[in-house]
């Protein structure tokens, strides 16, 4: 295995003064918000894969900050206010989406999104009664009236099989995950931080004024060590394998998407059983992920394969809800980690001698990420 070369000491490998390890959405919009703060600053981000390989570019691209159902239950779980403050840091995330990058960039299509809920929807009666409520706390956020707006009228045109009720979210969007990170990606490397893949961070420890962080880095995974003034991490599920007292529990997500499929009757971004089933149109496909909740310990894992159970289930509701008279074909399938913990709210903290981490978008870093990094920087720049 080669030394570095003095070049490389002084150039790729020199003292920065933040090292952002992870390069997910969290890790690219932390760099930005680092950067506008400070444009001197030397930021470098070392990510494990040779591309962003968490839960970025493997979601299902849903611009979303919260459906009724999932609100609700949000207002009992983690009480009133603390949802209200989720929720808001959610749209003002996608507000700083739409602010620095244009519709085409990121795929934007703002097709508006929907709640469905079938007979045996145990919530659906509190989501009934709750809609006034919420569109009220919604209003103070968005300034939009009656965000949620019942669509029942619309089942039939959608072909939908077992749903009966949808509710409408006028202001949810559909975003491309893929173009979105690389429009992330371009925007940061513009500002001048250096992004290295396929570097592993092993560990760190603290050093003079600062921090040494160890990385396994390449093909032949050669050790190296970077010297940094602070540390950030944005590992999502994978910081546990750093920090394991940290309260993440990673949470596996399937995903499919079909061939065309001729005059798909539907169009938008849907959320079904809690969040627990979502789907799509990209085009005339149709993606759908979810139904972790029917193996829910296997799904408590870091291994990015899909499994024969899930599959299943997500075509099984392709039969029975979705296109129950369609011939399709499914042409991809896929995983990826999301990050979950006792709470719902993001930990964005330091965690001493000059570490922090931004971690834990609870399925929702889409929206949440702009903002957590927003918070992270400043907190960072202390
Ligand atoms: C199937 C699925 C569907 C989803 N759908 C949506 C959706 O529609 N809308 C939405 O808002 N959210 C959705 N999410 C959640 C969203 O994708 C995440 O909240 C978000 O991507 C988290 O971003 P992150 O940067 O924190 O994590 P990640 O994207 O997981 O990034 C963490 C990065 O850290 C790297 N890394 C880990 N360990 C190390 C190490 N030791 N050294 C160096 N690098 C390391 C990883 O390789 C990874 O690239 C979905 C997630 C999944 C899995």
């Amino acid at each position: 295995m080669s030394a570095i070369s003095f070049w490389e000491k002084d150039s790729f490998f020199a003292p920065q003064d933040i090292i952002i390890a992870g390069s997910g959405i969290v890790g690219l919009w932390s760099a930005f918000h680092l950067k506008l703060i400070n444009p001197q600053y030397k930021i470098t981000i070392l990510e494990r894969g040779i591309i962003p390989t968490g839960a970025s570019t493997r979601n299902a691209g849903f611009a979303c900050f919260g459906s009724p159902g999932e609100l609700v239950a949000d207002a009992a779980t983690m009480g009133e206010d603390a949802m209200w403050q989720l929720v808001e840091m959610r749209y003002k995330g996608l507000q700083q989406l739409r602010k620095n990058f244009t519709d085409y960039a990121i795929d934007y299509d703002a097709c508006g999104g929907y709640e469905c809920f079938s007979a045996d929807s145990t919530d659906w009666k509190e989501v009934a009664e709750k809609l006034d409520w919420l569109n009220t706390g919604l209003q103070k956020i968005t300034g939009e009236e009656n965000l949620f707006k019942l669509a029942d009228d619309k089942l039939h045109a959608f072909g939908f099989k077992g749903f009966t009720h949808l509710v409408q979210n006028k202001l949810e969007a559909g975003i491309h995950s893929g173009k979105t990170v690389q429009a992330l990606l371009q925007k940061i490397q513009g500002m001048g931080v250096q992004v290295l893949t396929n570097m592993t961070v092993l560990s760190y420890e603290n050093h003079h004024q600062g921090v040494r962080v160890n990385i396994s880095a390449g093909i032949d995974g050669r050790q190296i060590s970077f010297t940094t003034n602070q540390l950030l991490l944005c590992t999502n599920a994978f910081t546990k394998q750093l920090l394991p007292e940290t309260d993440i529990i990673p949470n596996r997500g399937q995903v499919l998407v079909t061939a065309p499929i001729e005059q798909l009757p539907f169009k938008g971004t849907f959320h079904f059983d809690q969040g627990y089933y979502y789907f799509r149109n990209v085009g005339n496909r149709l993606l759908l992920g979810g139904a972790r909740n029917k193996d829910f310990e296997n799904e408590h894992t870091l291994e990015m394969q899909t499994t024969p159970v899930i599959q299943a289930a997500l075509e099984s509701f392709i039969q029975q809800h979705l296109l129950p008279d369609t011939t399709y074909a499914v042409t991809d399938s896929w995983s990826g980690i999301m990050a979950m913990g006792r709470e719902k709210s993001p930990l964005i903290q330091s965690i001493g001698n000059n570490v922090f981490c931004c971690v834990r978008m609870s399925g929702m870093g889409i929206a949440l990420a702009p903002e957590a990094a927003q918070k992270i920087a400043v907190l960072m720049n202390g």
